[in-house]
């Protein structure tokens, strides 16, 4: 029934674009069940899950050339900088981790990218989160806890719906009304396209799942003097982005944890603490025996705000991230990130220097199964091969 078509790209693609392309072609037609690009970038192929031709087809293939127009077009290779590099770091394991995680039930699916982790992977996520909170604790950073929900009106005074309205997670409740509960209560089943309840059953969306951690912090800032100038936080929370056909096991989830440390205040107290926060995590990477590097790099925004947030993030450093190397795929992943926001939030949100001029901010946030996950698939799910400090941790 499926179908595989080719799609020349108006605009060649070049190689530095070619896995940000792809991963936004997902977001193009709900008709595609998978996007590859080639390695050159010449060549598009779609795998659609019922035929298309005619007018339909130049509708999709239209809609792929947009893609390909807004992200390519004018767009130039970033300079990365390489701030460390232990990607040669020597591991013992090469495997693909998954089928382990899978069969000893320390991994199981519910849906695409929601997934129950077990003891062995707990275990070593409180290993790890133990470091993060150490590291949190080396700067004084005063704890916090946040909410999972967040509020529509928090993520548009900080332009988020423009920047990443592809990821986003709504949340709906039935509205206040007898007729439409006793509907649902009676009538609610879920078929092939999800819950069969008509929209009109669900009130307006006022929140949404939110997509970090540290925006919380910043928000409940808003709005007046910053109390003391400076401030160093830290907490751990849910996260939400939903990465479509890119949902990839503990790799990339639409539901998963990060724990940050974030810093509001001047310009120098949040860089000099970014820059501090790397030099300490490097000394506890290599206590671990973690192959990674250290690389500037920029975020995934939705293709009218790639290019030009892109070049800017790239062009003032404000992201880097640590990216470990996954033996089994020749490949790294992003395991945590050192960003600094400049005076974005402190603009946004009107939170003030005792001058009167915007703070700074910037954050350290850690994805906690990402780190499991690279942890794993260089060490393998047998501790006796583990680096001794983990062992001896999670034991
Ligand atoms: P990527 O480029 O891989 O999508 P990101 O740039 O969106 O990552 P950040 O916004 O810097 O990620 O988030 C901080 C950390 O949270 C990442 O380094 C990663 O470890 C983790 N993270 C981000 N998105 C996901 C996801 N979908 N699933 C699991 N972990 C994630
Ligand atoms: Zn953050
Ligand atoms: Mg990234």
């Amino acid at each position: 029934m499926s179908q595989q078509i080719e799609i020349a790209p108006a605009l060649p693609i070049p190689a530095f674009l070619v896995g940000e392309v792809q991963s936004k072609l997902a977001y193009v037609d709900e008709n595609i069940a998978a996007a590859r690009l080639s390695a050159q970038g010449e060549v598009i192929t779609l795998t659609l899950r019922r035929p298309v031709e005619g007018p339909d087809r130049q509708a999709l293939e239209a809609k792929v050339q947009r893609v390909v127009q807004a992200m390519v077009a004018g767009a130039f290779k970033p300079k990365v900088q390489v701030l460390e590099d232990y990607s040669d770091r020597p591991v013992p394991y090469r495997g693909d981790p998954n089928a382990g995680l899978l069969e000893r039930g320390e991994m199981f699916q519910e849906a695409a990218g929601i997934f129950t982790l077990g003891p062995l992977v707990s275990r070593l996520i409180a290993f790890f989160e133990a470091q993060f909170v150490a590291l949190a604790d080396s700067f004084g950073a005063a704890p916090y806890r946040f909410p999972t929900l967040i509020p529509a009106r928090f993520l548009e005074r900080v332009h988020y719906f423009r920047a990443f309205p592809h990821s986003l997670t709504f949340v709906t409740h039935l509205r206040e009304d007898l007729d439409v509960i006793d509907d649902f209560a009676q009538h609610a089943a879920c078929g092939e396209d999800g819950l069969n309840a008509p929209p009109e059953s669900f009130a307006p969306i006022q929140t949404l799942l939110s997509p970090a951690v540290c925006y919380h912090l910043y928000f409940s800032l808003a709005d007046r003097p910053l109390p003391g100038g400076s401030l160093a936080a830290t907490a751990v929370g849910n996260c939400f982005r939903y990465e479509s056909l890119n949902l990839a096991s503990l790799e990339r989830m639409w539901n998963f944890t990060m724990r940050e440390v974030i810093f509001v205040g001047p310009k120098d107290f949040v860089l000099q603490n970014r820059e501090t926060g790397r030099q300490r995590m490097r000394d506890f990477f290599e206590q671990i025996g973690l192959a990674y590097h250290v690389e500037s790099a920029n975020d995934p925004f939705f293709i009218g705000e790639f290019k030009k947030q892109a070049a800017f993030q790239s062009a003032f450093q404000l992201k880097f991230e640590i990216r470990a190397r996954l033996p089994f795929k020749d490949s790294t992943l992003a395991v945590g990130s050192y960003n600094y926001h400049q005076d974005f939030f402190g603009r946004a949100l009107n939170i003030t220097l005792p001058d009167g001029s915007p703070v700074h901010t910037g954050c350290i946030a850690f994805g906690l199964e990402r780190m499991a996950y690279a942890f794993l698939a260089q060490y393998g799910l047998e501790t006796a091969a583990w680096p001794e400090a983990v062992r001896k941790a999670v034991a």
